[in-house]
């Protein structure tokens, strides 16, 4: 396999306004804080910027964008092309009327909960249990606690990987459980959210049941990616991991979470190629046991050292 060579390939891209990276460690922004560089990390200072940088670029080189890495796996090797990151250029938010928020890609899910509770707004308290942005929500189709993202969008903004600016409604997302069915190639930059008028007592006390109940049954502390399989139809992922007597199962330093046997812990030092061993694993052996196969809700990117 090839090596990565992020020097040559930044000889090759457009100038930007904002920042681009040869070689760009990428272990720090993911939640499992394990795997190898970006060849290229570009972080655009604005939608114009990602725009034309995108319209520019050449059209064999790949691109992949990421949020904060909540549900994220890079393999060791790296990820070969431009790996776009989201900044402060889209990290906007405000109230807008009918209790509305538009809000960057870049924003923090629970920053729009807070945002929302300060304002009286209600219906968006779900996302005070995902720990990723917006533009991850959006990809993903985010939920916890009842919610999720297909409930509340109204509209995203993204840019296609000519650089065109599109505006998508909510049944262009084709949405179904954590799937987006919009093209893949989308960035999205920007989303409108529909809430409704709430008090704010309310509102607060629901995101301190959501709170306390995420820290008392995920290990919301561990270098994780969130739940690494999708639940099966009428079946929770976490059950048949644990028929399969996987609970607390280890690939070096890759583990099993004891405390829910649906998240993969990296106790220190895992390679990203150990985790995703543990996670191929699991899912052989709920195969044996159950019949069932599992399909990964965690995005693994890269290519193996
Ligand atoms: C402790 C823990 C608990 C979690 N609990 C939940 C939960 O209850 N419910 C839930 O739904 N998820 C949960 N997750 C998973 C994760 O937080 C969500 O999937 C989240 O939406 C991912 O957002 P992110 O910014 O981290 O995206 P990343 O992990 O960086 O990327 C995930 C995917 O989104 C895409 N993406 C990111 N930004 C953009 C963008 N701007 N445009 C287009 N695509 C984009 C990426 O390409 C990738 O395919 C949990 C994770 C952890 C670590």
């Amino acid at each position: 396999m090839a090596r990565l060579d992020g020097e040559a390939l930044l000889r090759r891209l457009p100038k930007v306004t904002g920042r681009l990276e040869p070689n760009a460690p990428l272990a720090e922004f993911t939640w499992f804080r394990t795997g190898g560089p970006a060849e290229v990390l570009f972080t655009p200072a604005s939608e114009a910027d990602l725009a034309s940088f995108l319209a520019d670029m050449p059209g064999d080189v790949p691109v992949y964008v990421i949020g904060v890495g909540s549900n994220l796996l890079v393999r060791d090797g790296g990820v070969p092309g431009v790996v776009i990151r989201l900044g402060r250029g889209f990290s906007d938010i405000a109230v807008e009327p009918e209790s509305r928020i538009r809000c960057g890609a870049a924003v923090l899910d629970v920053r729009v909960a807070r945002f929302a509770l300060e304002h009286g707004i209600d219906g968006l308290t779900f996302l005070r249990g995902i720990p990723g942005t917006i533009g991850g929500a959006l990809r993903m189709n985010g939920g916890a606690y009842g919610g999720e993202t297909k409930d509340v969008l109204v509209a995203a903004r993204a840019v296609d990987r000519s650089g065109t600016m599109q505006v998508l409604s909510n049944a262009a997302m084709k949405y179904s459980y954590r799937h987006c069915g919009a093209p893949e190639d989308l960035i999205f930059t920007e989303a409108l959210l529909q809430g409704r008028p709430g008090s704010r007592e309310e509102i607060a006390a629901a995101m301190d049941k959501i709170t306390e109940s995420r820290e008392s049954t995920q290990p919301v502390k561990s270098r994780t990616g969130g739940s690494t399989f999708k639940n099966p139809p009428g079946q929770k992922s976490w059950q048949l991991i644990d028929k399969a007597g996987m609970r607390g199962f280890a690939v070096g330093a890759a583990r099993v979470s004891e405390m829910h046997c649906n998240f993969l812990i990296n106790e220190g030092g895992a390679t990203a190629a150990q985790i995703e061993e543990l996670g191929e694993t699991v899912r052989r052996r709920v195969k044996e046991t159950s019949g069932v196969d599992l399909d990964w809700e965690i995005k693994r990117i890269g290519v193996p050292a």
